[in-house]
């Protein structure tokens, strides 16, 4: 493909789109254009609108000698979570995940 811009020959790249989304894009290595195609783009949106719904602010609070963080209501909601429902919770790159044994729907 080439560049709609300077007629240079383009190259994929994965590039992050918006924070943590990443596409496959047409990237001028010349004028420094990027193009994703629809359907790529669609995707990334999807992908995106599913994590900004649920990114939510929450402060890190004292429960007795450990620190706890107060798990917002549409996340509750949507995972069917319940008082002394079993957890796995571990630290990766991106932060901290909080996965239940069983989602309830
Ligand atoms: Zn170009």
């Amino acid at each position: 493909m080439k560049c709609p811009t300077c007629n240079a020959d383009m190259v994929k790249r994965q590039i992050e789109w918006k924070k943590g989304i990443y596409v496959r894009a047409d990237v001028c290595p010349k004028c420094k254009e990027e193009f994703i195609d629809l359907e790529e783009h669609e995707r990334a949106m999807r992908e995106y609108t599913t994590q900004n719904i649920t990114k939510l602010k929450r402060n890190v609070i004292k429960l007795g000698s450990s620190l706890a963080i107060r798990i917002p209501k549409d996340i509750e909601t949507s995972l069917g979570l319940k008082e002394k429902d079993s957890v796995e919770i571990f630290s990766t790159r991106e932060g901290i995940v909080i996965k239940p044994k069983k989602v309830r729907v």
